[in-house]
């Protein structure tokens, strides 16, 4: 993955891919300039053999193209786009595959940026959004679309797993059957997993037959607080549409976004594991402390229960990510979030540094209370982001802060 699709001769030997800032490229004959578009504007079937040329860095770029080749290592996809954020990469797939008078069914809670794209702006343009819970079966699936009255118009299924931040888990296998229910001749009902919380390490969704991956490449890819992007990774005849409608809007990431995520990725493996490792440790430790109710981490399920069968099955680690009720309330919970020491308060998650926020005021004060509190996401639950500072050193800070509560 460190080395793959770039070649050093072609930049001076330069053992790093360079940043190249640039917003053209010069062709060598007009008849190259001539063969390149037609490719780009799909006016012809590319040839075996021939790769799309350089022309324009909204089309493409060495920093990007490099990029979403080692990207697709990781999820094993045929072809990746890349995007100036995370909310770029899902608002465009939507609109590429949705269109007036589809239904649209979506896992509940989804990150509050696309719930307010899904519910609010979508119907604006006619497309009919139902939400599902995790927990529910294929068949309470099936019968909410049934009972909806336009099941023929399901177009896709859109899951974010685990669900943040209560860390529920669904079954991406059981989506995809029921997609395939719903698929009729060449109308296929699409299914799009957001990935950013436990990619692209410990869950690959296209190996559980989802056709569509997202990603926030803000977190864990990025991974250094530093950068916002974004990414889709699926089979080309998926990603040349994704890419023609990312040319037109203009949405893809510049030069400088795709070299700092090149570099970023070389240390991706490395930072999640110690990640993980760490987010062990903290949930044992808060799992025995008496200012704590509840703690939830995929680490924590419980054996023979379904959602285990379903954590074996779809992950190959905890993750880092987990939360927890304080004994309390909004009270006792902003204690504990103002008299941390070494944990950040702030928003945003798979960094280096650890995160701690308070969702219920924070990331999903959009979502109505009533709403909020079937779904989890309580005054008294903080969500916490582990980085990889020494273990110690974290429990350390979360038990002096838990002091003050
Ligand atoms: C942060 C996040 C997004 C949005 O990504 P941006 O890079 O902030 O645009 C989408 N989904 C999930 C799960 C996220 O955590």
């Amino acid at each position: 993955m460190m080395s793959y699709g770039y070649k050093p001769s072609l930049s001076e030997g330069a053992i790093k891919c360079p940043v190249f800032q640039t917003s053209t490229f010069v062709f060598k004959t007009a008849e190259e300039g001539k063969a390149f578009f037609e490719v780009a504007y799909g006016l012809r079937e590319q040839r075996a053999n021939e790769e799309m040329g350089l022309i324009y860095s909204r089309l493409n770029n060495p920093d990007l193209e490099i990029l979403e080749d080692r990207l697709c290592l990781w999820d094993g996809a045929e072809e990746c786009a890349v995007f100036e954020s995370g909310m770029s990469a899902i608002t465009t797939v939507l609109l590429e595959f949705l269109k007036p008078g589809d239904l649209l069914l979506y896992s509940m809670p989804v990150y509050g940026g696309t719930d307010h794209f899904i519910n609010h702006f979508l119907p604006k343009i006619g497309i009919h959004p139902l939400g599902f819970r995790p927990g529910m079966t294929e068949n309470e699936i099936r019968s909410l679309v049934d009972n909806i009255g336009h099941k023929d118009s399901l177009a896709m299924i859109y899951i974010e797993t685990p669900a943040n931040p209560t860390n529920t888990i669904i079954d991406i296998e059981s989506c995809v059957r029921v997609a395939a229910q719903y698929s009729q001749g060449d109308k296929k009902v699409l299914t799009a997993v957001d990935n950013t919380y436990m990619g692209p390490l410990w869950q690959h969704p296209l190996r559980h037959g989802a056709d569509i991956v997202l990603y926030s490449a803000t977190k864990y890819i990025g991974g250094h607080s530093d950068v916002i992007a974004g990414a889709v990774l699926s089979s080309s005849e998926i990603i040349k549409r994704v890419k023609t409608l990312r040319t037109f809007l203009g949405n893809m990431a510049g030069p400088w976004t795709g070299w700092l995520l090149m570099r970023s990725l070389e240390t991706l493996k490395v930072r999640m594991e110690q990640q993980a490792s760490n987010a062990v440790m903290v949930a044992d430790h808060l799992l025995e402390h008496p200012k704590v109710d509840k703690v939830y981490y995929l680490g924590c399920i419980r054996p023979h229960s379904p959602a285990y069968e379903i954590y074996q099955r779809q992950y190959t680690s905890p993750g880092a990510m987990l939360s927890f009720d304080i004994r309390g309330g909004e009270k006792e919970a902003f204690a504990f979030l103002n008299n941390l020491k070494m944990i950040k308060l702030a928003v945003s998650l798979g960094s280096t540094e650890s995160l701690a926020e308070h969702p219920a005021s924070m990331t999903h004060a959009g979502i109505e209370p009533s709403h909020r509190e079937e779904m989890g996401i309580r005054d008294s639950l903080i969500r916490l982001s582990v980085g990889v500072e020494n273990y110690r050193d974290i429990i350390w800070d979360i038990d002096q802060a838990l002091e003050y509560v």
